[in-house]
């Protein structure tokens, strides 16, 4: 069972290009109520249930407090945009280093549709920093934004410091939404300390 259909989003993307690995060290962005963290915490074993593989990390961040999961560590209350964030993350990461970083994060929809574009691209692009301090290299990022007219700066920036960047539109998103996801894969830049 999982804490919201936003799950369905995830498991078709990760199900394609096969991102969450046994072993991994995942951060998961705008985290509650916690569907993709679930996710995560199966696919990179991070509880440890399977013996013969890997055992991974998840940590999920949201400005919301997020119920406690087996096989998680969850930062509520925290911004991603925040360098104290990026500190704590560095911490709770084994070798202070993620395979992946997702996010499904989004701003309180405001209603106005430019508004909204424009402050989902402004906190993704946080994710750029967050990725040189903590991504390793060939590293993967999943990233939802909405449609607009900055998505294209986004899209380059990711482009500068990722090899291959594609947008992805899941099933399991509604067709009539601007919502549309960046998945950002072979990450090239050396870590930033
Ligand atoms: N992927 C989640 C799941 O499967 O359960 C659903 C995420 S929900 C669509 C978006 C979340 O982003 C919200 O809970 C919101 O509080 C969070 N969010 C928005 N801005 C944020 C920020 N600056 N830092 C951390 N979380 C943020």
């Amino acid at each position: 069972n999982y804490r919201c259909r936003s799950a369905f989003k995830l498991l078709e993307i990760d199900d394609k290009y096969k991102l969450l690995k046994p072993g991994f060290n995942v951060i998961d962005c705008g985290a509650a109520p916690g569907a993709w963290s679930q996710i995560a915490v199966h696919r990179v074993n991070s509880t440890g249930a399977n013996g013969e593989f890997p055992r991974g990390t998840v940590v999920g961040i949201d400005l919301l407090r997020i119920a406690p999961l087996d096989g998680a560590h969850f930062l509520s209350n925290h911004d991603i945009t925040d360098p104290v964030t990026h500190a704590k993350l560095l911490e709770l990461l084994p070798g202070a280093q993620a395979h992946v970083i997702m996010s499904d994060m989004a701003p309180n929809a405001s209603g106005f549709k430019e508004m909204d574009h424009e402050k989902l691209i402004t906190m993704s692009l946080s994710l750029i920093d967050l990725a040189a301090k903590v991504l390793q290299t060939g590293g993967s990022l999943i990233c939802k934004y909405w449609d607009g007219a900055l998505a294209h700066q986004l899209q380059q920036k990711l482009s500068a410091v990722f090899r291959d960047v594609r947008t992805v539109k899941p099933k399991a998103s509604r067709k009539e939404s601007s919502e549309l996801f960046f998945l950002a894969r072979s990450y090239r830049e050396n870590k930033i300390v």
